[in-house]
């Protein structure tokens, strides 16, 4: 590690740390795991797909930042510079002005997209996905006389912390406490096949789950329901990848009723599936992507929603209407250091050919992780697409009863005893919450998947036996 602080220095950083800083999705008491008294642990710098803690001790990173975001992997000057020489030239300005880096990245960013046209800024997931969310609102107040408001969302699937967000919530254990929550929101069932809902399998259980879609709709009653949000591949409700089948008939029953389709693209968007968006592989035409994570991979805080011209025209179908605008703004979507960094990010990704190596790399570790399944009977299942993979443990492969959630928290601390880092999907709701996740960077070879899969090995072996 460069610059390593002096051990004075970092105690110091640990003490501020350990007085005042709330983490997040954690429980304080005891957060530290079985020693209370431990050290919170502070990453002090990365390189590619590496970084080092407070004591040096070098870390195998899998999954890019801890939530899937630092695509292009760290140590990248050439975006720091690009940010820089841009924060020198003009950090900021808002409201009604657009910005240089702003204007070239949504040029950039829509060459990638067919079909869609418009970007507008925001600073986070959750906030992009409330703007599609308003979006969608006042075209039903402006078109439909307030009756087809109502956004379907998709048991399993995550769009962001805000309570709207929360609203619109497939999981459960992360939204108690947080309610009474927004009207308008109703759920459809979730498309995993592993934990099946129907006695079919492939394209037929695909297409099942999507009628399922459909069912839901006509209860509602068509013209109520504006719009469906679904992930591309669900990512904290358990990697789930959508069967054959599901995504046509999605496209399908959207056209028939005329509901708009709103894609969550913050863990998919930008590479992270092997291709630019997750929807690029299903052939879909969405109306609204909202993107945020691998944007800029983390240099700067940077959130998108996209939509097509189709929902741009209907906020500027009538100069005459006051009302006939989008009357939102978003404080630090006015910031210029997010569309440089990600105009840097997306040339890193084209000229390395990182969509080519995510592809290629997925594919091995896919394998690699069947692999490991053969080995260990507690891994139930394994999916994934491109670098965004899961290994689902349960304690009995009959009966898919999941692994208890100490055993599935042994592991990854296991792992990290090893210096590597891996996920685990929310815990604590039986059937999804007990997923191993990887998300390595896009730039990760064949050795770094190696040593993902071997310390997932070593560790199932010393929990499981
Ligand atoms: N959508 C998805 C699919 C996510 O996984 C997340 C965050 N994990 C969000 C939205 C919310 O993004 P943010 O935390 O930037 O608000």
């Amino acid at each position: 590690m460069d610059g390593k602080l002096r051990d004075n220095d970092i105690s110091h950083v640990v003490e501020a740390d350990r007085a005042h800083v709330w983490h997040h999705l954690i429980q304080h008491a005891g957060w530290t795991g079985p020693d209370p008294k431990a050290d919170p642990r502070i990453i002090v710098e990365g390189r590619g797909m590496r970084v080092w803690d407070q004591k040096g001790k070098e870390h195998l990173d899998g999954v890019s930042g801890g939530v899937w975001t630092v695509n292009v992997g760290y140590g990248r000057e050439r975006i720091a510079n690009a940010v820089r020489d841009q924060l020198i030239k003009l950090p900021y300005f808002a409201g009604t002005a657009g910005s240089i880096p702003g204007a070239l990245f949504s040029e950039k960013l829509i060459s990638k997209m067919p079909g869609m046209s418009r970007v507008y800024y925001t600073n986070s997931g959750s906030e992009a996905n409330e703007k599609a969310f308003k979006m969608v609102r006042q075209i039903a107040h402006k078109r439909h006389g307030g009756k087809k408001h109502k956004i379907l969302y998709r048991d399993r699937d995550y769009h962001g912390t805000t309570i709207a967000c929360l609203s619109a919530g497939g999981q459960d254990e992360r939204n108690a406490q947080y309610g009474p929550y927004t009207p308008g929101f109703v759920r459809v069932p979730h498309c995993l096949e592993y934990r099946a809902q129907w006695d079919l399998s492939g394209e037929e259980y695909g297409l099942a789950a999507a009628n399922a879609i459909e069912e839901v709709i006509l209860r509602e009653g068509p013209d109520t329901v504006g719009a469906l949000c679904l992930e591309p591949v669900t990512a904290g409700g358990g990697v789930i990848v959508p069967p054959e089948g599901y995504w046509p008939r999605v496209q399908e029953i959207c056209r028939k009723y005329d509901i708009l389709l709103h894609i969550d693209e913050v863990v998919c968007g930008v590479g992270r599936t092997g291709t630019w968006f997750g929807y690029q592989h299903y052939g879909v035409e969405p109306d609204f992507v909202t993107m945020a994570k691998g944007v800029a991979s983390g240099y700067a805080a940077i959130a998108c929603c996209v939509t097509n011209e189709r929902v741009f025209e209907m906020f500027r179908d009538d100069a005459t209407d006051p009302m006939n605008y989008f009357r939102d703004i978003s404080t630090f979507g006015g910031c210029t250091a997010g569309p440089a960094a990600a105009l840097e990010n997306m040339a890193i990704i084209e000229e390395e050919g990182l969509l080519d190596n995510t592809v290629a790399m997925g594919d091995y570790m896919l394998d690699q992780l069947r692999a490991l399944k053969d080995k260990h009977a507690v891994i139930g299942d394994v999916r994934g697409k491109g670098l965004f993979l899961g290994a689902e443990l349960v304690s009995d492969r009959g009966s898919k009863e999941p692994a208890p959630e100490k055993q599935v928290q042994a592991v990854v601390a296991d792992c990290m005893a090893q210096g590597v880092v891996i996920g685990a999907t929310n815990r604590s709701l039986p059937g999804f919450n007990n997923t191993l996740c990887y998300s390595p960077a896009l730039i990760a070879t064949r050795d770094d998947i190696d040593h993902l899969v071997s310390a997932t090995d070593q560790a199932l072996t010393r929990v499981f036996g």
